[in-house]
């Protein structure tokens, strides 16, 4: 039987994911719920990168109830319409994976099935010119979309670039001032219940034992109670993710003030650079079975957009996820339940997934173990899901240099990936997740983007004769253009609403 009691909930760690864990938690849960208190070690640092978002990172902020214009001033913030790829399918190519769809569709018909009867039929149209975030993108220009959903500038979304370090600090005021309660001090020692064997109690350097009824793990790359105590396994999957390592260096603030983040690939990786307000993150991320660590910091620094403001910084990881992110009285949020590669900006959001289904799925003293159940398959299908699609940026690749793109080209892919490339080669069918990443439209910009290419197209577009699906679509093209002039630049839009002092 449950008891009224609160539950007390001790999170170990401070990084981005034990604040965000905890400000979600002290927000939903009333003080009769849980009491929380969390653990962080000055003595250990946070992994310090993280700089690009996703939109349903304003979902999160809502939902805890952080002020927009506060957190972009406290995060040296900027605002991101999705994501440029360069050479990524072969070299010399790009597209974008916006925020938002390519086109409205037509006539019950989905826009890109429209888009592909017409190139079929030996139109040759750029599908990104139906795109309201790319050409807001391309213009570097950025607004908030009009709610008025009939609206051309009503088609996307908005995420933020900022200083992950500095949105931890943030939230920690926040959860301070709704009563968490915070602990200096470096976890030593585990203590588990001799009969249960879940985790009791955790000791402090300073001798003092934090006893909980439940924990949450945000370690880092460390997993002390997931993996080192636990041993919940780690499932690797760096066969279809090769790479692992990362060097990372801010740059001073370039010229060009992008609402988005490049990602460029490279001989054995990609580069990223992330535009915030104050400078801009570079970094290469790379596999180290393809390069050696002297030649991909070289690789980095001959490439750097922006004077270097620092040395580079190494970070070793792998990817792949816990097997079971929530075992016994533990859950991990964060690197301490697994890693997919920045490539997407996804991390931060598994931080999110995490927080939000432990509240949804809210356990009592004794943990009951439908429940965990339930949270692992929800975590185990969003981490899945994503990194098919990160595969899918790696394997769909015509590059002829590096032996990483042969590699990714060639390699056995996840059945489920399989089936997807299976379903959009034939009629451009692709998956439209509802409930988690990545919806439709971001499948579609990566697929075209990166050169697979539908033999068919869904049977309702025979519905509109080819001329008048031509004419709707040349409508929508120019509304784009003719608004775009009217849009303020990114630099303007963000000194007005949101700059740092
Ligand atoms: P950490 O930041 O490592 O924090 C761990 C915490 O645990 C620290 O506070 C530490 O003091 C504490 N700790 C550890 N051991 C103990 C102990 N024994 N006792 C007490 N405390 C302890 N994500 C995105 O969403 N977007 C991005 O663009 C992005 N870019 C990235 C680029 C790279 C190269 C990498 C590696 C990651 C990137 N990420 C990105 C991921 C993002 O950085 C992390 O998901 C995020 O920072 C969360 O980290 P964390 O809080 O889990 O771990």
């Amino acid at each position: 039987m449950e008891t009224s009691a609160p539950l007390d909930i001790v999170i170990v760690g401070g990084g981005t994911a034990g604040w965000m864990v905890g400000t979600a938690l002290v927000s939903g849960l009333r003080p009769h719920q849980a009491r929380v208190r969390l653990v962080e070690s000055d003595e250990i640092a946070t992994v310090g990168v993280g700089e690009a978002t996703i939109p349903a990172m304003r979902d999160y902020n809502r939902f805890v109830g952080i002020d927009e214009v506060e957190m972009m001033r406290e995060t040296n913030g900027t605002f991101k319409l999705g994501i440029e790829f360069l050479d990524w399918g072969f070299k010399g190519s790009s597209y974008h994976h916006p925020f938002g769809v390519h086109g409205a569709g037509i006539g019950g018909a989905g826009f890109h099935h429209h888009w592909n009867r017409a190139r079929l039929a030996g139109h040759d149209l750029d599908i990104e010119q139906f795109s309201y975030a790319i050409a807001a993108a391309r213009a570097d220009r950025f607004e908030f979309p009009n709610p008025d959903p009939d609206k051309i500038d009503s088609t996307y979304s908005y995420a933020y670039h900022f200083d992950a370090s500095l949105y931890a600090r943030y939230l920690r005021k926040v959860a301070e001032g709704r009563g968490l309660k915070r602990t200096e001090g470096k976890v030593v020692d585990v203590t588990r219940d001799p009969l249960s064997g879940d985790v009791a109690s955790i000791t402090l350097a300073s001798g003092e034992v934090v006893k909980g009824d439940f924990f949450v793990d945000c370690t880092g790359f460390r997993g002390l109670l997931i993996g080192q105590t636990l041993d919940s396994p780690f499932e690797e999957w760096t066969d279809w993710l090769p790479c692992d390592r990362a060097w990372a260096v801010p740059c001073a603030r370039a010229d060009r003030f992008t609402p988005f983040t490049r990602s460029t690939a490279r001989e054995a990786g990609w580069q990223w650079r992330i535009p915030l307000q104050h400078r801009t993150g570079n970094g290469y991320v790379y596999s180290s079975r393809y390069i050696s660590d002297d030649e991909a910091a070289a690789t980095l620094m001959a490439n750097l957009d922006g004077e270097a403001l620092a040395e580079p910084r190494q970070v070793r990881f792998k990817a792949g996820r816990r097997t079971a992110s929530w075992t016994r009285n533990v859950m991990a949020a964060g690197l301490a339940s697994g890693f997919l590669e920045p490539l997407e900006s996804t991390s931060i959001y598994l931080i999110q997934v995490a927080v939000m289904n432990l509240l949804k799925l809210f356990p009592g003293k004794r943990v009951e173990p439908a429940l965990v159940e339930e949270f692992n398959r929800r975590v185990d299908m969003e981490y899945d899901r994503v990194r098919d699609f990160l595969i899918l940026h790696y394997h769909a690749n015509t590059r002829t240099d590096g032996e990483l793109w042969k590699h990714c080209r060639e390699m056995e892919i996840p059945e489920s990936l399989k089936h997807k490339l299976e379903l959009f080669r034939h009629r451009g069918v692709a998956p439209n997740y509802h409930d988690g990443l990545f919806a439709l439209p971001s499948w579609i910009s990566v697929l075209l983007g990166q050169g697979v290419l539908p033999g068919g197209y869904d049977r309702l577009v025979d519905n509109v004769p080819l001329a008048q699906a031509l004419a709707e679509m040349e409508r929508q093209r120019s509304a784009i253009t003719r608004r775009m002039p009217a849009m303020p630049t990114h630099a303007d839009f963000v000194a007005r609403h949101c700059a740092i002092s």
